[in-house]
This record gives C-alpha cells, sequence and structure tokens, in this order.
C-alpha cells in the first residue's frame, strides 16, 4: 500500500499548475490553490455520501499507525452543511417494526427470508392473517397469507443526521475532504493470461483527475487505492476506468450495471389513520408507508414497473404516480386511507443495479486498485455502517474480518451469478 509523504501545499500548487487543463491567469491559478487536497493518497474515495464517509471513518478509526491518508472527494457542494461546535449526534431512531406481507405467492420467500434472519440472531415473528387482523385491526388482511414483523431493533432514523455524524467524526480523525467532480483517471495496463488461457488487461490507476470548482482547472492526486462510493452515478465513474460497457454475466465484458433510477416519497395527513400503533409496512403489492411523527402524518412510496421507469433527468415528483399507483394501493390495504391529503413530496436517485438490485463491493477483478462501495438499489443507508467496517478491513487487511461479503463481489457479474435481492422496495 502507498503510503504517502505528508501533504505539501508547494508540491501541491506545483502540481496544480503543471496538471492546469489549460493556461489560467495569475489570478485563477491563485484561487485554484486555496484548499486543495494532497497530491497523493492512500485512498482517494470517490462521493461524500453516506456510504463514503462510512467507508472513510472505518478507515481511520482501523488504521492501526494512524498514517494513512484518506481524501474523500464530493462533487456536490451542498452536501456540507456541518456545523462545528455541535452537540452529540442524535440520530432520531424510532424503534418500529417492518411489517411485511406476503400473498399465497410470495408467503414462501417471506418464510425463507424469516429463516435466515433467525438463524443471524434477528428476533422476527410470523403472523397469520388472524394474527394480523388481531394486532392491526385497521388493515385488511383478506388476501395477506402470512406476515412478518421485527421484533427489536429495527426502525427509522434520520438518514442526513447519521451521514453527518459519520463524515464529522472521520474529519476529527484526520480525513481530508475536497469538493470537486473526478472526471477522468490516468491509467497504465499490462496483458496478462488468465488460468483459462484467456488474455487480459490488468490496470492500474495512477492518476485521479478532479476538477476545480469555479475554475477550468483539474488537480491530480495519485492514489494508492481508489474507492467508487458514487452511488447513482458509480457507472458513469467506472466508465473513466475503461470499464467496458456490455451485458452482466457474459464473461468478456463486465460492466458496472449500476444507473440511476428516480424515486418518489409522498407525505400524507390521514387523521382517521392508524396512528402510534402503525409500522413500517410492506404491502404484498410492494407499496410502503409508515407513521411520520405524530400528527396524523404518513410517508409512503412504491417502486414502478420497468416499463412505468420515469426519465432522470431531473427530480420533479410525479403527482399522478401517487394518484394512479400508490393511493389506490394504500386505500385498499388500509380503508381509512381512502380518505388522505397529500402534504408534500420529493424524488430521489436509487443506485439501481439492474443486475440483481444488490451491493456491488470489494474490488475490481482487472483494475487492480479499484474498490466499489455501490448498487445498492434502496437499502444503502441501512447498510453503510457494515458496509463501511467491512470495506475498510478488506482495504488495510485485504480480506474480510467481521462480515463475509465476497458473495456481493464485482466477479459475480462476470460470472453471471446473481445474489438476487428480492424485497426492492
Ligand atoms: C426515495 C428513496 C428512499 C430511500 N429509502 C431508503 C431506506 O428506507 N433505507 C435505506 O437503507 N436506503 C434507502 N434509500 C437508499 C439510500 O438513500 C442510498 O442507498 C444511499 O443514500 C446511497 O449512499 P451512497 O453514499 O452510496 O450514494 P450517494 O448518497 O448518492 O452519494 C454519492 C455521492 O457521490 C458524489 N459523486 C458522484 N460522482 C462523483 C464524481 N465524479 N466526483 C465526485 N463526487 C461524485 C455525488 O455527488 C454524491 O454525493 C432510499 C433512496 C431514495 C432515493
Amino acid at each position: 500500500m502507498l503510503r504517502c509523504r505528508g501533504w505539501s501545499p508547494l508540491a501541491a500548487a506545483a502540481a496544480a499548475a503543471a496538471s492546469s487543463s489549460s493556461s489560467p491567469s495569475s489570478r485563477e491559478r491563485r484561487a485554484d490553490l486555496l484548499d486543495l487536497p494532497p497530491d497523493e493518497a492512500d485512498v482517494v474515495i470517490i462521493g461524500g455520501g453516506i456510504m463514503g464517509w462510512s467507508i472513510a471513518y472505518w478507515l481511520k478509526k482501523n488504521d492501526t499507525e494512524q498514517d494513512m491518508t484518506v481524501l474523500v472527494v464530493e462533487k456536490d457542494p451542498s452536501d456540507y452543511l456541518l456545523v462545528a461546535g455541535d452537540p452529540p449526534i442524535d440520530i432520531q431512531f424510532n424503534p418500529s417494526g417492518y411489517l411485511f406481507l406476503a400473498s399465497e405467492e410470495g408467503a414462501a420467500v417471506l418464510e425463507h427470508n424469516v429463516r435466515i434472519q433467525r438463524e443471524e440472531g434477528a428476533k422476527v415473528s410470523l403472523l397469520s392473517p388472524e394474527q394480523l387482523k388481531k394486532k392491526y385491526p385497521w388493515m385488511r388482511t383478506d388476501d395477506v397469507a402470512l406476515a412478518s414483523c421485527g421484533m427489536e431493533n429495527e426502525g427509522w432514523f434520520d438518514p442526513w443526521t447519521l451521514l453527518l455524524a459519520f463524515q464529522k467524526k472521520a474529519k476529527s480523525l484526520g480525513v481530508i475532504e475536497y469538493c470537486g467532480e473526478v472526471t477522468s483517471f490516468g491509467m497504465t495496463s499490462r496483458e496478462v493470461t488468465t488460468f483459462e488461457g484467456q488474455r487480459a488487461h490488468l490496470s492500474h490507476i495512477r492518476k485521479v483527475h478532479i476538477k476545480i470548482p469555479n475554475s477550468p482547472n483539474t488537480f491530480s492526486v495519485a492514489p494508492g487505492m481508489v474507492v467508487n462510493a458514487a452511488g447513482a452515478w458509480s457507472g458513469s465513474v467506472a466508465e473513466m476506468a475503461s470499464i467496458e460497457t456490455g451485458e452482466p454475466g457474459t464473461k468478456s465484458v463486465y460492466k458496472l450495471p449500476v444507473e440511476p433510477r428516480k424515486r418518489y416519497v409522498y407525505v400524507f395527513h390521514c387523521p382517521a389513520g392508524p396512528g402510534l400503533a402503525c409500522p413500517v409496512v410492506i404491502d404484498t403489492t410492494g407499496a410502503y408507508f409508515r407513521r411520520e411523527g405524530l400528527g396524523g402524518n404518513y410517508i409512503a412510496g412504491c417502486s414502478p414497473t420497468e416499463e412505468e421507469e420515469p426519465d432522470i433527468q431531473d427530480l420533479e415528483v410525479d403527482h399522478g404516480f401517487f394518484q394512479e399507483n400508490v393511493w389506490p394501493k394504500l386505500a385498499q390495504r388500509v380503508p381509512n386511507f381512502e380518505s388522505l391529503k397529500v402534504k408534500s413530496s420529493w424524488a430521489g436517485y436509487y443506485d439501481y443495479n439492474t443486475f440483481d438490485q444488490n451491493g456491488v463491493i470489494g474490488q475490481h477483478p482487472f483494475v487492480r486498485n479499484l474498490y466499489f462501495a455501490t448498487g445498492f438499489s434502496g437499502h444503502g443507508l441501512q447498510h453503510s455502517p457494515t458496509v463501511g467496517l467491512a470495506m475498510s478491513e478488506l482495504i488495510l487487511d485485504g480480506k474480510y474480518k467481521t462480515i463475509d461479503l465476497n458473495v456481493l463481489s464485482f466477479d459475480r457479474i462476470l460470472n453471471g451469478k446473481k445474489a438476487l435481492e428480492r424485497n426492492i422496495i
């Protein structure tokens, strides 16, 4: 592993000037040189979302020699709202079970999932339709064959607060952040023969080129390792490493099958709704809802079908989608939801793995110093603490120690072996 020399403003200045994509004026150059990152880093993490910051935190926490340079590069400056001197972080955890409802068709999968969860020590109960009706009398249960409900350590929390907590702690441990967009890589490559006798190219990222904000110039960092934690945009970052495009599951091509998919969340008011007793309900139809606060408000959503996938150019909310695709499902499950008022809504991008809707985690088989933590398809928040820890072990120790995530490696895409996530919502 590259153990880089310390942050040198002079070297950085020289490198910045040398790597400028055009000839800036001296005024521009002076502005560029402010707050530049180091010219070398052991690990460059592309993406300052929850995954990037969790990986950065765990790397520094587990770096026993405490001399590793970790750089997080984030292109969106609006992601940085941290106020120094904040009180201890409260992620506003709201304990509540996740209630999954299964139709006759889905009951076997639900049972299978619960078996695995119990084997791993989770306390999850299975409910018959009768038990369900008794516990939640406000719910229609005649089309439900089986339900599962978490009994402890489940709930929801404020994701932004958790992200800030990881960021704050990681920075306090010495992680460097830089606000700029990674636009390309400098690579070297050599041809090798695989065990199967095929020719392949092993590559290495030698330079990470970062566009300096409000400037025509770029700055280059020499990385030991690069982590692609660019969420919905991680497919574009993978392409920068000349990871070819093509269909997943074929041996010769190995595109990262992750793309942005727009998803809506609707907040509605329903005074006659289930109230405090409302868990997170995942309906047989894939629609979900839960209580939001204590004033008769709820949030809900539903993933569109492949044919209904909305355009991803902007984050406009489609209100017709609620009327036609979400509300009928809610009202079918909870008759009192027939009368409700939508108060607000928002949209975001899933980092959607089109291959098997699961995370892609770990080292790339051919670009040897490129690691991935992406493709979580709507589950990245809950996975971020564990993935960060596991990635830190993989980078620092060369293997997973706490939890084996090899099943989610990039290799499965080459080999066409799906680790299918069936409960995407
Ligand atoms: C509507 C909705 C509901 C969700 N609900 C849940 C839920 O209930 N539970 C759950 O676990 N998850 C949920 N998720 C998913 C979760 O929000 C994501 O999986 C998670 O936020 C992904 O984090 P990330 O750090 O991997 O990616 P992001 O948060 O997308 O961060 C990636 C960052 O990389 C930056 N970046 C990209 N390209 C570059 C570049 N070239 N140079 C520099 N920076 C770059 C981007 O600006 C971005 O900030 C939901 C998502 C949505 C949209």
